[in-house]
């Protein structure tokens, strides 16, 4: 109600008293989470945020209540974002703007060393894998299967200690190579790994960097990633529930020791995995 409200200082019009928004200011990394009421005669159809448009759904678990996931990447600069809702009223066609306001996370940075063919493949056949391993899991992750697996709220993928938060600059042998895009939890090899919710295994792969990977399609956009595994226990196309085995945790891939990398993605774009699940598990998702 609080976020109804406030939107209602945004703008006095009845349409806008129906679209809230959980959290209009938000790091780079994270997640933004806009509410819709359905209305007789309003169907809503996406959220344009730059030059990229996320889809409105419906929420799995209540129907007259919509909602879009707008995720914004980690290289994303602070800055004040227009979001164009598009709806139709009586079947003309309306806008709305809701404004988001980015602001830089507060990310430590991280220094690890490895092997250095691990950080910089010289290899052209390793270059050619990493690339090919690459371009298949992006066309997963872009692709946006238009219903909900989803029936409950999500869990964590283990019950263990977290050694590795999401978003730390990652300093590889003293250079600056990208940052950490997921949750590291500590797990000695051989430790369950359960899915985080329903879904469908989407990918199941040894890769370069990630190891023993599963990638699991949780519907509309949603992804979750399980990396570095030492078994797997499902097989691709494969429908789970939440808390299935997924298989073993190790140490494959590009790793310093045994754990299991966690990580999440939405309409391609990569997310802190804990901070999605806290904001889906808050606000639109119940346990039944
Ligand atoms: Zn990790």
């Amino acid at each position: 109600m609080r976020l109804l409200l406030f939107c209602m200082f945004l703008s006095f019009n009845l349409q806008a008293a129906l679209i809230g928004i959980v959290n209009d200011t938000i790091a780079n990394g994270k997640t933004s989470l806009l509410e819709f009421s359905s209305q007789k005669g309003v169907k809503y159809f996406d959220v344009q945020l730059d030059n990229k448009k996320y889809k409105i759904f419906q929420n799995p678990q209540k129907s007259e209540q919509l909602y879009a996931l707008i995720p914004i990447s980690y290289y994303d600069k602070p800055a004040i974002k227009e979001l164009i809702i598009s709806y139709t009223e009586n079947g003309k066609n309306k806008h709305e703007s809701i404004f988001l306001k980015v602001v830089a996370g507060a990310y430590a940075k991280e220094n690890i060393s490895v092997e250095s063919s691990k950080v910089n493949p010289k290899s052209p056949e390793v270059k050619k894998r990493i690339s090919k391993e690459y371009v298949k899991a992006m066309k997963i992750y872009h692709r946006v299967t238009p219903k909900s697996y989803i029936h409950k709220p999500f869990i964590m993928p283990m019950e263990s200690k977290i050694t590795s938060d999401f978003g730390k600059a990652r300093v590889y042998n003293g250079s600056l190579n990208g940052y950490h895009s997921g949750t590291d939890f500590r797990a000695k090899v051989g430790t369950p790994i359960q899915a985080a919710n329903d879904g469908v295994v989407a990918l199941v792969a040894k890769r370069f960097y990630s190891g023993g990977t599963v990638l699991l399609n949780h519907g509309e956009g949603i992804y979750t990633c399980y990396f570095h595994m030492s078994q797997f226990n499902v097989k691709e196309g494969e429908h789970v529930k939440r808390g299935d085995l997924l298989g073993l945790s190790g140490k494959s891939g590009r790793v310093t020791g045994p754990h299991l990398h966690f990580s999440a993605r939405i309409d391609g774009i990569q997310v802190d995995p804990l901070q999605l699940i806290s904001l889906l598990n808050n606000n639109l998702l119940k346990e039944n």
